[in-house]
């Protein structure tokens, strides 16, 4: 340890330490260990979700900046449903507009777009109203000059603005030792577009002594970026109970109207926090490199390795050299990495629709069970709204230029959530970090962009312009590579710094793989071959994870969130596809029959396909009857180069295929539904198939 941890604690972080070492003192008088000499904290309250009267609805994640936090006084966005109109004989559009009952008064926002057939939106500026008698008004836009053809469409957006007065009263609440409040204050940015005026925030304890004042803070519109973080100290009230109550007042600006005054408070993750012994739960840190291949760990390319640091990190705990994704591409892999389950259940694709409610994520059940959460993440298609936000008191999407923007920001990805952690490390904490750096395009940094040579007919050449394009990319995607590998060994490093890596389970994994040509594929999403399905999977934590095991079993994303929960001794919820790994960390072993599934979309004349991997076996099969089922022997042909032709593994292969395709898929998409050309199909499986791959292990 390079660092002293206690180093930049504030005098009151030091106080709660002493309490978490006297509540330590107390669990070890008790005979029941306190995990050790710390006693992280751990939100005990969350406030919006102990508010009296309670929300109308689960708090809503509101963005400012890059960050979605879990929100009091965030309003729903409602987009209503595009209407198809005559074209306007002059420069004004009329559209009708009935709100829908979860748009209430007294203002209400509208953003508008507009298009003629085969054109992409206009949007047009957005409009600020009263509330209109009966919820229905005729709404008069600008038409946009670009606008061409007959009839055009318009899409209306609703967002209501809250009452100018709000207050927000918990329950009561008794306090322990050591609490602190933590929370974020901010005004919506739509407020700044709409020219809303400045908010003060007021948080007061009410006591039985009488109101304390905790917080006085004015906001001013567009003035400061971001959330305003707070953290306040409740140790004047431990033993006492209090109730908290959130005020904002939106200030009048001279000169203007009080009825037309509007602003847009926020209260994010607002939260009470209390010292608990550990119990043996660790933190948990998960990173996903997307797009890292399989093989890339321990492999090397033109004689040199291409990620040496990891390697020598993996020999510190637990490595899988036969770790699978369950769909080549980027959501619906990071889906079935943090709901145990594969995509033909939780559906989630691309980045459209929503997870559904009955599912619970890594991060929801980590934040149900006392972790603080926060993920980093490149937004591409980790979209908040898909789902990937929920159970995050702090998921920040790093912008690329377009929603469709790879190129990958490693540093100042990893960067933003070590700064969370090391603001968060006296708390039980999970972080999920994800990164596209060796995703396209290809573009490593200079100083490994060191793999310059590839072997032609037996010679070793310089790569150059006359070099196969799947070449030249394999190899500057390698140097991708060496250098995210650097960048985990410093996250890794700093952790330690931080005193944090005793307590902290680390996993390295990836989404999927990326092909150059293997199978006549580039990139991934096309195809179901080892190349794409391959991922790495690390798995490190000092003393918990045994050092030195690398293990051949097969296994798949779906089993980290079991492995996870299992870890930190948490209860898993019902119906997981996935299976704890934890026996195999210490040398136990799965039923050779044990199957595996992925999937992979349509693409070109081939198909939907599942993949299947069991008993050394893999199998494709593709909906289409005309292109059959793809047998492979990974045990003597790891590169799927030989199909094989066994009568009986195939109908094996189909009967299994049948079972993965019966698994109702749960995504709330609506009408997007059927626009996913990747969404599973659901064809029908017989009781009798279902016995019989029972009875052969196939199936629980
Ligand atoms: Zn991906």
């Amino acid at each position: 340890m390079s660092a002293d941890p206690t180093r930049r604690r504030t005098s009151g972080a030091r106080r709660r330490a002493a309490d978490a070492l006297s509540a330590c003192a107390l669990a070890l008088l008790l005979l029941s260990g306190c995990g050790g000499a710390d006693a992280p904290l751990v939100p005990v309250y969350r406030v919006a979700q102990l508010l009296d009267p309670p929300l109308e609805q689960t708090p809503l994640h509101c963005d400012i900046g890059d960050v979605f936090r879990p929100t009091i006084g965030c309003t729903p966005t409602v987009p209503l449903p595009i209407q198809s109109l005559p074209r306007p004989a002059g420069r004004v559009l009329t559209v009708p507009v009935q709100l829908p009952a979860e748009v209430k008064p007294p203002l209400v926002a509208f953003d508008a777009r507009i298009r003629g057939p085969r054109q992409e939106w206009r949007r047009v500026p957005t409009l600020l109203l009263a509330y209109p008698a009966g919820g229905a008004l005729d709404l008069n836009l600008p038409f946009p000059d670009q606008v061409n053809g007959e009839p055009v469409e318009a899409q209306i957006v609703v967002r209501p603005i809250p009452p100018s007065h709000q207050e927000h009263v918990t329950r009561t609440l008794p306090i322990g030792r050591g609490a602190v409040l933590q929370l974020a204050l901010g005004l919506d940015p739509l407020g700044a577009r709409l020219g809303g005026a400045p908010v003060r925030f007021d948080v007061i304890a009410e006591t039985d002594a009488g109101p304390v004042q905790l917080l006085a803070k004015e906001l001013v519109p567009g003035k400061g970026r971001g959330w305003e973080q707070h953290e306040i100290d409740l140790a004047r009230f431990a033993g006492q109970k209090i109730r908290l109550r959130l005020v904002s007042d939106v200030l009048v600006r001279p000169g203007t109207p009080a009825n037309e005054a509007f602003g847009f408070p926020l209260w994010g993750s607002a939260q009470i926090l209390e010292p608990r012994a550990r119990d043996g739960r660790r933190n948990v840190i998960l990173i996903s490199i997307d797009t890292l291949r399989g093989d890339q760990l321990g492999g090397t390319l033109d004689g040199k390795p291409l990620m040496p640091k990891l390697d020598a990190l993996a020999d510190q705990g637990a490595r899988f050299t036969a770790a699978y994704t369950t769909y080549p591409s980027t959501t619906a892999g990071h889906m079935s990495m943090l709901t145990g389950l594969y995509p033909a259940k939780h559906g989630m694709i691309f980045a459209t629709g929503y997870l559904s409610s009955e599912i619970s994520t890594m991060s929801e059940i980590f934040a149900r069970n006392g972790y603080s959460t926060a993920a980093v993440t490149e937004d591409a298609m980790l979209t908040a709204y898909v789902g990937f936000v929920r159970g995050f008191d702090d998921y920040r999407e790093v912008k690329g230029k377009t929603m469709w923007e790879t190129s990958g920001e490693i540093e100042q990805t990893f960067g933003a959530g070590l700064d969370w952690v090391a603001r968060h490390r006296d708390e039980r904490f999970f972080l999920f970090l994800h990164t596209y750096q060796v995703h396209t395009p290809y573009t490593p940094p200079p100083a490994f962009d060191v793999f310059r040579h590839w072997e032609k007919d037996g010679q070793r050449v310089p790569i150059d312009a006359s070099t196969p394009p799947a070449v030249r990319d394999r190899h500057l995607y390698a140097g991708e590579v060496l250098y995210t590998d650097s960048v985990i060994a410093q996250l890794v490093q700093r952790l330690t710094d931080l005193g944090l890596r005793d307590d902290t389970i680390i996993v390295v994994t990836g989404d999927h793989g990326d092909e150059f040509g293997e199978h006549g594929a580039i990139g991934h999403a096309k195809t179901a071959y080892e190349e794409v399905l391959h991922v790495p999977l690390v798995v490190l934590s000092p003393h918990l994870v045994p050092a030195g095991r690398s293990i051949s079993t097969p296994v798949s994303l779906i089993d980290l969130l079991p492995t996870l929960l299992d870890l930190t001794h948490l209860p898993e919820p019902a119906g997981l596809h996935g299976t704890s790994l934890v026996p195999l960390l210490h040398g136990g072993s799965f039923p050779e029959t044990r199957v595996l599934f992925a999937e992979a979309p349509h693409w070109g004349k081939f198909g939907h396909r599942v993949a299947i991997r069991s008993a050394g076996f893999k199998w494709i099969a593709s909906e289409r009857p005309e292109n059959g089922i793809e047998l492979y022997d990974l045990t003597t042909d790891p590169e799927e180069k030989k199909r094989l032709d066994d009568p009986d593994l195939l109908a094996l292969g189909r009967s299994l295929e049948a079972a993965y395709r019966s698994i109702p898929n749960t995504a709330q998409t609506g009408a997007a539904e059927e626009s996913k050309p990747g969404a599973p199909k659901k064809p029908e499986i017989d009781d009798a198939t279902v016995d019989k791959l029972k009875a052969l292990g196939y199936m629980d």
